[in-house]
């Protein structure tokens, strides 16, 4: 901002000190316009940035040759054991470890990126399970997908798998969902990897739930999840 002061007040001085020189008066005014402009754009530009918090090795494994066509979306918390404070990264870091699963990404509740598994190594994400328009994938979307948790919380009844009603209860309101930084950033992170990995196709086909490859066991993202904010719809 400081930058932009001085530009402007060396222009407004230039026009005190030579009003005869309306042209150079002029072309310094044009470059503040132009400066301005610049400024905007960059503040308008949104970023990404990805926070390498890599697991253990024994969380992932090699992915071999098979190529990623997948995003999988998933949520996780840690509201099971800290329902009054559920949403520590480094909790959540330390529970896939213990338990040996894994996904590339993670994005907190401020849109923070971390990056828990690098793309060419297979996270442990998806389990076993089946998407109904792709049946050659089945249990298999580990080796072909990418894995994304958001840190967010569903609905008492997507929750039921996890924890009793009474414990869900327990969860103050402003846990549960998605925050809008997490969507922004989601966005960022689709396009980002899209770029590295061409046959992830920006539609349901290609972006899909973790609840949509198992049915039964699996809530997430669940109905919380505004598919419209990543620029798709639910329904496939
Ligand atoms: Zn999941």
């Amino acid at each position: 901002m400081k930058f932009f002061f001085h530009i402007l007040q060396w222009t407004i001085r230039f026009s005190v000190d030579q009003t005869n020189n309306f042209f150079s008066f002029m072309n310094r005014l044009i470059f503040f316009l132009c400066a301005i402009f610049v400024f905007a754009l960059s503040v308008n530009a949104q970023e990404l940035k990805i926070s390498p918090k890599i697991l253990n090795l024994d969380c992932s494994k090699p992915r071999g040759s098979q190529e990623i066509t997948h995003v999988m979306l998933h949520f996780c918390s840690d509201a099971l054991h800290n329902p009054n404070n559920p949403y520590s990264v480094q909790r959540i870091a330390d529970i896939f470890e213990q338990y040996k699963v894994s996904a590339h990404y993670l994005i907190d509740r401020e849109g923070n990126v971390h990056q828990f598994v690098v793309e060419d190594r297979m996270a442990f994400h998806a389990g076993k399970g089946k998407l109904p328009f792709e049946p050659n994938y089945e249990n298999s979307m580990n080796s072909r997908s990418i894995g994304i948790e958001m840190l967010a919380i569903g609905t008492e009844q997507e929750m039921k798998m996890f924890m009793s009603p009474q414990h869900y209860r327990k969860i103050d309101q402003k846990f549960v969902g998605f925050t809008e930084a997490q969507y922004k950033s989601l966005n960022l992170l689709l396009k980002d990897i899209q770029k590295r990995n061409p046959a992830v196709l920006y539609d349901r086909k290609h972006i899909v739930g973790h609840d949509e490859y198992n049915t039964t066991q699996r809530s997430d993202p669940g109905s919380l999840f505004d598919w419209k904010k990543i620029g798709l719809r639910r329904e496939r």
